[in-house]
């Protein structure tokens, strides 16, 4: 056995520290192993990440305990860590922080236990008759016993029933007659519900090809590509994703199920409690609607072996199972499997890594594919499976594209807001008693320039983005490159003086469309209306079961929408999303009106969609009302290419804010001078700028967009050290964001 461990203690140096091992907990430490260390004159806790032969430390002290019967870090999540802290330059400690879950690191959450009540030995009814005359409450309790399998009961049930027995239950145990013991007991997030068994559909021949090209990975992980599904909305996905489960179960492996946003798409673990009804106690889910002591339980489950599927949001990749067949990662382009908070990573992305460190084999699916993952395929560094057709051969909706810059000008249009096509759309559904729902697909609080009559934007000659309005400045700027402008008191192309746009939202849309249709029963969703925790699932089930006309609400409610009374889907201005200062704004346009296209109609009668914008000859919008994702794809690709975006350059955001906005552009302006002089000539490196969110908080913004070479890895190694060498006072802080998603 080795002398010494290395030790990463909780929220402390970027470092392991050395310890040594005293003999008595020579045979419980491991490798992942939680322990307790002295730490100045303090006691940690902390993770063991490596054993060593001698250290150089002068004094060194020894471990104080062990906690846990086995390591909480399988040894290749303890890897998945140090890759997260080395790509997303984080520190180490909030990687293993990442990987094991707070309701497991804290040791104030606990197993709960309960108390049982068993019995010794049968009775006869003739001895029970005869207690009964002496006790008749002690022989009731005797009777019950003898009724329940394995003649045992929890004392909090037993007591539900029969009132506190507490004393008869002493006498009981005295008389040697009883049992009474502790047993664990897991807080189930789906104790209460039933899940009536559903059986696997025969796989259609696209489907068939699917399921055999993943069996392929599953039986030889470590020479399989990814695959890449692409399916359309209602093609079977889910399906083959249920049957590659079952088969991974019948070989002995377990498997992983990444889904976006649990609250917001509970069907699909719905989906797999069913198919799974006689197994459920072998899933596990995980996501952050639990209670820690849910969260603590459903964990060791999975480390205990007993769980052999996970399914859960992002954090659900770091489960620690073992034997992993399969990893799946269902609505791959998704932006909510990046973790908007530090480490900032990317859960599509690790869950890659993660197949690679077991190996597994690795599924991911959508029905519109990521542009990265797409380009991956199309490299042939993943692997294309398609399913190009829905199963039920339901129709796809019409969609309609309104041109705003015609309708704003015609009678009855409410203030450049509704063409008066969309609400005679509203009126007539309304009069059908079908429902609608309308979109106000706003990101954010940043604020572009467009002229109302053409519709021009101004936009950024070197990035192709939308130059954000800064009030405080009167400019435009961009938030990638930094270019600034001025404000034109004109519109550029059509000469019309009234070019500020100001934006609109949800509560102001609601009450306009309220006073156009007194009578209509209203439910808006957006952050405001949202706040509970019930909140998302309460909405929906009161608009599924028509206790209202007209859901009004931002992309929260483009996923899981499967109401069969919708007729008809409003967007309500596409160019909220479309000229969001991003440079996946289209392709989240594109997303978008794909997923909204994909959902409408679901029922027997045709839906149809209503697209208001002023850029009606978008290729976003132009592509997704063809429903053409390779036409997209194929344009957006040679957009990224031709700018240096990604997926072509790799992109770090560094964000650095504090309370005096010269001061934090003044350090803005010193970490921009020292990385220049130190990253090579290949990085480019914008000046900064004030981020589109300039103040949050009380703090002012300042960012610096990075562009590196993808082929070079080194630099952000190099990127690191910088970062780490640079002090940035106490007052000030700044993050850093490797692949961003959010650019404000
Ligand atoms: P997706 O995940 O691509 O949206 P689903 O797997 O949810 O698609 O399938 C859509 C619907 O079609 C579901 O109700 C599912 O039960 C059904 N389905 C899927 N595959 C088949 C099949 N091979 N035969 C019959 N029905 C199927
Ligand atoms: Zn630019």
């Amino acid at each position: 056995m080795p002398r010494f461990a290395k030790v990463i203690v909780d929220s402390y140096l970027d470092k392991a520290l050395d310890y040594e091992i005293p003999s008595h907990l020579s045979t419980t430490i491991g490798i992942g192993s939680r322990v307790r260390v002295p730490l100045r004159n303090r006691s940690v806790l902390g993770i063991v990440t490596g054993f060593a032969d001698h250290s150089d430390v002068p004094n060194i002290r020894p471990i104080q305990a062990v906690l846990g019967e086995r390591p909480l870090v399988p040894p290749i999540l303890l890897k998945l860590a140090e890759w997260m802290s080395n790509y997303y330059l984080c520190s180490l400690d909030a990687a293993i922080r990442t990987v094991l879950p707070y309701a497991v690191r804290n040791e104030k959450i606990r197993q709960k236990t309960t108390k049982f009540l068993k019995l010794r030995r049968s009775f006869t009814n003739h001895e029970l008759d005869v207690l009964a005359k002496r006790s008749p409450r002690q022989a009731q309790i005797l009777r019950i016993l003898s009724n329940q399998p394995n003649c045992q009961i929890e004392i909090r049930k037993l007591e539900e029933e029969i009132g506190k027995a507490g004393q008869h239950l002493r006498r009981l145990s005295a008389a040697g007659f009883v049992e009474i013991f502790e047993q664990a007991v897991n807080r189930d997030p789906y104790a209460n519900q039933n899940f009536l068994q559903d059986t696997p559909r025969t796989l259609n021949p696209a489907q068939q090809k699917a399921f055999l090209s993943a069996l392929e990975a599953i039986a030889n992980p470590a020479s399989s590509r990814p695959l890449l599904l692409h399916g359309v909305t209602g093609s079977g996905k889910t399906e083959v994703y249920l049957q590659l489960v079952q088969h991974v179960l019948n070989i002995g492996k377990s498997a992983i199920i990444l889904i976006p946003e649990i609250s917001l798409a509970p069907q699909t673990v719905e989906r797999f409690k069913s198919r799974f009804s006689p197994i459920q106690n072998q899933i596990a889910v995980l996501h952050s609607n639990l209670s820690e002591g849910q969260r603590h339980d459903e964990w060791f489950k999975v480390l205990r072996g007993e769980a052999r599927i996970v399914i859960g949001a992002r954090s659900a990749l770091f489960a620690p199972l073992n034997n992993l067949g399969i990893l799946i990662v269902d609505e791959e382009h998704d932006p909510s499997y990046k973790q908007e908070e530090t480490p900032r990573y990317n859960a599509r992305d690790l869950a890659i890594v993660r197949s690679r460190l077991e190996p597994c084999a690795i599924l991911l699916g959508s029905a519109t594919p990521s542009v990265e993952s797409y380009h991956n395929a199309q490299s042939e560094k993943y692997a294309l499976i398609e399913l190009p057709e829905r199963v039920d051969e339901k129709k796809l909706p019409i969609i309609r594209i309104l041109d705003m810059k015609v309708h704003n000008r015609k009678k009855g249009s409410l203030r450049g807001i509704f063409a008066p096509y969309l609400l005679e759309a509203i009126q007539k559904r309304l009069q059908k008693n079908e429902q609608v729902i309308l979109f106000l697909n706003r990101r954010g609080h940043s604020t572009f320039l467009q002229c109302p009559s053409c519709g021009y934007v101004e936009m950024c000659s070197n990035c192709s983005i939308s130059l954000t309005y800064h009030r405080t400045c009167e400019k435009l700027i961009c938030h990638i490159c930094g270019q600034t402008k001025r404000i034109p008191t004109q519109c550029p192309k059509c000469s019309n003086r009234g070019i500020l746009f100001s934006g609109l939202g949800t509560q102001k849309l609601e009450d306009l469309v309220q006073k156009e249709f007194p009578t209509a029963r209203i439910i808006r969703m957006d952050s405001d209306t949202m706040t509970a925790r019930d909140a998302h699932r309460q909405a929906f089930s009161k608009f599924r079961s028509q206790q209202a006309d007209i859901l009004i609400g931002t992309q929260m409610i483009a996923k899981g929408l499967d109401f069969p009374n919708v007729t008809l889907v409003g967007i309500v201005n596409a160019d909220l999303s479309l000229y969001h200062p991003d440079f996946r704004a289209g392709e989240r346009t594109f997303q978008l009106l794909t997923q909204v296209a994909g959902r409408a109609g679901r029922g027997d009668t045709e839906g149809e969609v209503i697209i208001q914008t002023y850029s009606p000859e978008n290729p976003a919008i132009q592509f997704a009302r063809r429903h053409d994702f390779l036409g997209f794809w194929e344009q957006e690709k040679e957009f990224r290419e031709c700018f240096g975006h990604p997926p072509f350059r790799r992109m770090i955001l560094l964000t650095l804010s504090g309370e005096k906005e010269n001061h934090v552009e003044f350090l803005a302006k010193s970490l921009w001078r020292n990385l220049s002089s130190k990253l090579p000539p290949d990085c480019n490196i914008s000046e900064p700028v004030p981020a589109p969110l300039s103040k949050a908080k009380g703090a002012y913004r300042f960012q610096l967009i990075l562009r590196l070479p993808k082929d070079k890895p080194i630099y952000l190694h190099n990127l690191k050290s910088l970062l780490s060498s640079f002090s940035i006072p106490s007052n000030f802080s700044l993050t850093v964001d490797v692949d961003p998603y959010n650019l404000l």
